[in-house]
């Protein structure tokens, strides 16, 4: 816990104390964190802020990388991977060996290579079109800010247009290269034919604004300053305010080989990567993820790092080039095997996910879901309990986990509960509302009367809120629509009358506003002045089959958190207010909306819930793609 913590250097008490009270961090402080020794401090606070975002999870995804070409038009200092055309090491893949490199395990596809001088347009495509008919459900994770402005200039297309054709042939992400450093000095002196910092980030805020997630990077150890460092975190947590399209930063440790650079060090050490990634969790609030790229850092640097603030191991990656070509002492894959191995080493708990976070499956017994929204806090602020890992997971996700008894407990959504009532027993808890929540909001053009045919867009994250709004459409407002689920990450709400947010998204923007969407309708209000009753979106649940004591102890550690956190709210308010941009008085009034124990008046309202549930017609659906 970040109050018991005590650094042994002065200078980073002022910063202890900000993050414990949720404040952002300013430049000063990141140069001062820098400047410390004091790494062990560092490595507490952005694990605990790690935890606080994660819990135990860290993240891998079963991916594999490749590089069409090293053909490249540039010459980068600091590139050992280019060829110039004609040199006795240059390659051009062929779509064919490109889809042979694809094995069914894969889930992500990760592609990024040299800037070819002759390739067509309609091979980049056809490129991306060939994996995703092949492989439908594989993540395809392509092309640098670099080869979009490569593309965009060369075959004289807007960096819109270049990006949404890719993205209808199937596009899923992109990755986070190319940033390298956003100073010019540096620009100017290693890569000076390379995109700056301006285009760059133009170019992410552009796809995030498609509705494609991109990372980003950081590369470091070379010749930048501390202060260089600094900035380019700040430049991104600016874009990041005002898009929130990046899913994950990655700080990559400058490989030197046999490039034209000659930095202070061969390699930088493990104390500076370990501070380079500590300083980028506390300095990068609004990131969700931050990534210990095994394949830069080694593995055992990045195994350490998985408690100095990350929460993602990258992948089994699987004939990485690029890295390796420049000096990268990692091998240049590793099996499934060995990464579940490596973070169970860390004390995490090993998460498989998808190329947009989403948990795949969880490798680690008496695992417990977290709802990571504010409304569940109480259930986790006092949780003691250290047998059990938790697992933060949005409610859709979580029931997935539940139905392959991957997990042993959490706050199911109703619906969810539903399908898994076979297995999962009942605990006396849930989450249900008194009157309003303020925090399952439907933000529309018009009247509910107005949706008659109309599109309403649907976060990937919820479960029963859907079912709740169909509900009050066709029940009480005699309404058909149809829904649209969304794909995680970041949205174009453009063609849409109206849109579905859950958590601490509605929460933030009911306080800031969803630009094109005036009114906003509390669905909780609204099924209270109906039926006169709360409603309860999540009950807590327990595996049948887990024994008599562990599930005594479970409940004895929520049941203790729970009744601490009833009595602290106002400080649980300020605690977790600031996160989604909530003063601690409005948190705490949120938070006290509340109900959390599972009574008559809950179950009575579960009962009238399913019953009209299942009165009503399927539900209409698309998936955004
Ligand atoms: S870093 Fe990229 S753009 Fe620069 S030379 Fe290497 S492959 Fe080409």
């Amino acid at each position: 816990m970040i109050s018991a913590m005590s650094p042994r250097d002065p200078a980073l008490h002022p910063i202890l104390e900000k993050v414990g009270r949720g404040e952002r961090l300013s430049r000063e402080d990141g140069i001062t964190m820098f400047r410390s020794t004091d790494v062990v401090a560092l490595g507490q606070m952005a694990n605990a802020v790690k935890q606080e975002r994660s819990g135990d999870a860290v993240y891998y995804v079963f991916n594999q990388k490749i590089e069409p070409t090293n053909v490249c038009v540039l010459t980068c200092e600091f590139c050992d991977f280019a060829a110039v055309p004609g040199a006795a090491h240059a390659y051009e893949m062929s779509l064919q060996s490109i889809l042979d490199r694809i094995t069914p395990e894969v889930h992500e596809v990760h592609i990024t290579g040299g800037l070819h001088p002759t390739w067509p347009w309609e091979y980049y495509l056809e490129m991306i079109r060939s994996i995703r008919q092949r492989f439908p459900d594989v993540d395809i994770k392509a092309f640098t800010a670099v080869e979009i402005d490569f593309f965009h200039k060369k075959f004289k297309l807007s960096v819109q247009d270049v990006l949404a054709q890719l993205q209808e042939a199937g596009l899923s992400t992109m990755p986070g290269g190319g940033a390298e450093v956003f100073s010019e000095r540096v620009r100017e002196k290693l890569f000076h034919q390379k995109i700056g910092a301006g285009p760059w980030l133009a170019i992410h805020k552009a796809a995030h604004r498609l509705g494609i997630p991109t990372n980003a990077t950081l590369l470091y150890g070379h010749i930048e300053t501390i202060e260089e460092r600094i900035d380019h975190l700040l430049r991104l947590r600016e874009a990041q305010d005002e898009t929130g399209g990046f899913l994950t930063f990655i700080p990559l440790a400058f490989q030197p080989g046999n490039t034209g650079i000659k930095p202070t060090h061969e390699y930088t050490s493990a104390i500076d990567d370990l501070k380079t990634i500590a300083i980028s969790r506390l300095m990068l609030d609004n990131f969700p993820h931050i990534k210990a790229y095994w394949v830069m850092l080694t593995e055992e640097v990045a195994t350490i790092a998985l408690n100095f603030g990350a929460d993602d191991m990258d992948g089994t990656v699987g004939g990485e080039k690029i890295a390796h070509d420049a000096g990268a002492q990692s091998p240049t894959a590793l099996t499934k095997e060995r990464l579940v191995k490596m973070i169970r080493e860390a004390g995490k708990v090993p998460v498989e996910r998808d190329a947009f976070f989403n948990p795949l499956s969880v490798d680690a017994e008496f695992v417990v879901g977290k709802i990571p929204y504010l409304n569940s806090v109480p259930f986790y602020a006092f949780f003691d309990s250290p047998e059990e890992k938790i697992l933060p997971v949005v409610p859709r996700r979580m029931g997935i986990l539940a139905r392959k008894k991957e997990i042993i407990s959490g706050p199911f959504s109703l619906m969810d509960y539903v399908s898994i009532e076979n297995d999962f027993e009942l605990m006396e808890f849930c989450i249900a509302t008194r009157d309003q929540v303020k925090s399952v909001l439907l933000f529309s053009k018009g009247g509910w009367r107005d949706l008659e045919g109309k599109r309403i867009a649907i976060t990937d994250d919820t479960a029963t809120s859907i079912r709740l709004l169909h509900v009050l459409l066709e029940h009480k407002y005699g309404v058909h629509a149809e829904f649209v689920r969304l794909h995680p990450g970041v949205n174009d709400l453009r063609g849409f009358d109206a849109v579905l947010l859950i958590g601490d998204e509605a929460l933030h923007c009911n306080k800031y506003g969803l630009p094109g969407f005036e009114l906003v309708f509390d669905l909780a209000r609204e099924w209270y002045e109906w039926q006169k009753l709360p409603f309860v979106f999540a009950v807590w649940a327990v595996l049948r089959s887990l024994p008599e004591v562990r599930k005594a102890s479970l409940h004895d550690a929520l049941k203790e958190s729970l009744r601490r956190s009833e009595t602290s709210m106002a400080w649980l308010g300020a605690q977790h207010g600031k996160r989604i941009g909530l003063t601690a008085e409005e948190a705490r009034e949120f938070l006290e909306g509340f109900n959390y124990h599972l009574g008559d008046r809950e179950r009575e309202a579960i009962t009238v819930f399913k019953k009209l549930n299942a009165q009503v017609k399927q539900i209409l659906w698309t998936l955004n793609s």
